[in-house]
This record gives C-alpha cells, structure tokens and sequence, in this order.
C-alpha cells in the first residue's frame, strides 16, 4: 500500500541540484558544460555529444501547459486525497521543446490542487510554484497565469502550430 504519494530521492548526483533548487525556490535546469545544450530530466551524460559535466542555470519559470491530465477514482488513498486536481506537463518559455510534468496549484496555495479543471486548458500560461510537500523536499508546481476561457479543452484535436 502507498501511504504517500511518491517522493523524489534527493540526493542521487544526477538530479539533485534540481532538487536543491527548488527547496530554494529556483527551477533550475541542468546545460551540458561542453556543447551548452539544455536537458530536462537532468541526465548523467549529454544525449548530444556525451559529455559528462554540467552547469545549472535558472530557468524564468514561465510556461504553457503542453498537455495535462484531471485524474479520476478509482486512485490510490494518498492521490484519492489531493481531488480534485491536475497535472500538467509544462514547455518552458525560455527552453522549448523542454518539458516538465508538476501538479497545479492555486496562486499562493501550500498544497497541491486547488484549481479547477474547467479553467484548465492546452496552451494555457502557467508560471512555477514551489509546494514543499516535507521538510526535505520542495516540488515545482504551476499556477495558471491567468484563467483561459480560449484555450482548448483536452481531447480536442489541435495542431501544435496553433499554439505557438
Ligand atoms: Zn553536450
């Protein structure tokens, strides 16, 4: 049985600058020391040309929802807690083509949910949210800029050119 929702490990070289970046309120995003191009998961080599070292540089923490989800019972009891909710996978501003999955959260919420998913839509502006769910670890969430009456419902068919 999961008592909790599940938690990132916060010491695994690969990734925990990113994790100490959000306890610290900064979404930051691992570029690769030698060929300078952005990942998102942080990877221990560079998937462009195989370097092993890597600087972490803030992101603006600006983006649009790329896709998300309005999860549904029948749920786990620690996720069956947290409805109603949503979970975005957001592309960022300043680095597209990079993705991040994180739950929405209301402007200033300490917890996760919050927002309603009629308000929700792709290609929505959300801006990061940082929820520290324990004392140790600090998620990035994503409140929405603004509510978007225009954007479009999931499950309806759209070109990603219409959302540039
Ligand atoms: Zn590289």
């Amino acid at each position: 049985m999961i008592e909790s929702i599940p938690l990132p490990t916060l010491d695994d070289p690969v990734d925990a600058p990113f994790w100490a970046g959000c306890r610290h309120g900064q979404l930051l995003i691992q570029h690769c020391a030698d060929c300078g191009r952005a990942h998102h998961p942080p990877r221990a080599m560079c998937p462009h040309c195989r370097a092993d070292a890597f600087v972490w540089r803030p992101a603006a923490g600006t983006g649009r929802l790329w896709s998300y989800a309005v999860p549904n019972p029948p749920l786990l009891p620690a996720f069956a807690a947290l409805l109603p909710y949503v979970v975005g996978v957001v592309e960022l501003d300043d680095h597209p083509g990079l993705r991040l999955v994180g739950a929405l959260a209301a402007p200033g919420a300490s917890a996760i949910g919050g927002v309603d998913p009629a308000q929700v839509g792709i290609g929505a502006p959300v801006a990061v949210h940082f929820i520290a769910v324990t004392d140790d670890t600090t998620l990035p969430c994503w409140t929405l800029s603004t509510p978007t009456p225009a954007a479009i419902p999931a499950g309806t068919p759209a070109s990603r050119e219409d959302l540039s």
